[in-house]
């Protein structure tokens, strides 16, 4: 929020100075545009300890997939914004023009954000069929709970190699599908594409310590992690 803030104070001094003094065509030197262009993602703190979720996901895996895998996406798509001096102001813009980033910034922006997500989707003691709005969108879309269980994880086994599964939310309508690598559904570049609600993980990093070649194992024990209020939230 505070860089957000202190760009924002930087366009809105710039409008004024032009304003004040009718100047021409502003030239943005070196300066301002480090700080025009400060917008950087960042690694939310673990809403839980590395062991909360076993048995399900070892403390292990977490601290690893935490402190090395994410960290590193997340420095990687900073350096690259600086590097590279990209200028989106959000996440948001960042995605949809996900086709326009270089490989870097691309699968290091969406590893920063999708990271970030699928730690807040899961909690300790979670699962379970959804209640509210959430489960009426699931049942009306998906027929039931079990039919929906049934496909995600279908989904979630069949990627081939590295990527994630999701339920978004398309205008209204929810839908199952998977990515590739560190991609997600907000780019622009996605076949897939809506508000995620759930996302998982389907990396060998994600599960391989605990489960090696056992995908489908990681799979039908995720489910008793899912955060539905979070999921809820992000149903609007
Ligand atoms: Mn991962």
């Amino acid at each position: 929020m505070k860089t957000i803030s202190r760009r924002k104070f930087v366009k809105d001094s710039i409008k004024a100075t032009a304003a004040t003094a009718l100047v021409a065509p502003l030239a943005l030197n070196a300066e301002t545009f480090e700080s025009v262009n400060a917008f950087q993602f960042s690694q939310i703190q673990l809403p839980y300890g590395y062991n909360a979720l076993e048995p399900h996901i070892d403390a292990m895996t977490m601290e690893i997939h935490y402190t090395k895998h994410h960290a590193a996406y997340v420095k990687n798509v900073n350096d690259a914004i600086t590097a590279e001096k990209i200028s989106y102001e959000s996440e948001k813009d960042f995605f949809a023009n996900a086709s326009k980033l270089s490989p870097k910034a691309k699968n290091n922006s969406g590893g920063a954000w999708n990271h970030n997500f699928f730690w807040q989707i899961m909690k300790a003691n979670g699962g379970g069929a959804p209640s509210g709005k959430i489960g009426d969108a699931i049942n009306g879309a998906f027929g039931s709970f079990e039919k929906f269980k049934e496909e995600f994880t279908k989904t979630a086994i069949g990627r081939f190699g590295s990527g994630w599964a999701w339920l978004v939310n398309e205008n209204g309508k929810l839908k199952i599908g998977s990515t590739a690598n560190q991609d997600n559904p907000m780019m622009d570049s996605s076949e897939l594409k809506g508000t995620p609600l759930l996302g998982l993980d389907v990396w060998e990093h994600a599960y391989y310590l605990k489960y090696q070649n056992k995908r489908n194992e990681y799979v039908a024990n995720w489910w008793n992690l899912v955060n539905w209020d979070e999921a809820a939230k992000r149903l609007v």
